[in-house]
């Protein structure tokens, strides 16, 4: 018999949690970082300017999306198609709501 005798040590609830936080900090320092850079920046470009604001807006936004859900444990699954959304996806795009599938399908 080879039943689950091995595991009896509870299931960590969400073993990459703290590293998926480090990661949604850094990435949230680091647009806060570009954003502050825009400001100084003193571009003549008010057009580009303000588009590249609205990108890293979005983002923060996103970020902060992304650290709640990961409060509720509903972080890493695509909200459209409810599947798990692969740790690789995460490692670049850590405020993802969307795999890659999703995400095409949404992009405009
Ligand atoms: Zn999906």
């Amino acid at each position: 018999m080879s039943l689950d005798a091995s595991r009896t040590e509870p299931r960590p609830e969400r073993p990459a949690s703290h590293e998926t936080r480090r990661r949604l900090e850094h990435a949230r320092t680091t647009s806060l970082t570009q954003l502050h850079a825009l400001a100084a920046d003193g571009h003549t470009d008010e057009q580009l300017m303000s588009t590249q604001k609205t990108a890293i807006e979005q983002t923060l936004q996103d970020i902060d999306a992304a650290l709640a859900r990961v409060k509720d444990g509903t972080y890493g699954t695509c909200r459209s198609c409810h599947t798990p959304v692969p740790e690789e996806r995460l490692e670049i795009l850590p405020y993802t709501q969307y795999c890659v599938t999703c995400r095409r399908r949404t992009a405009t």
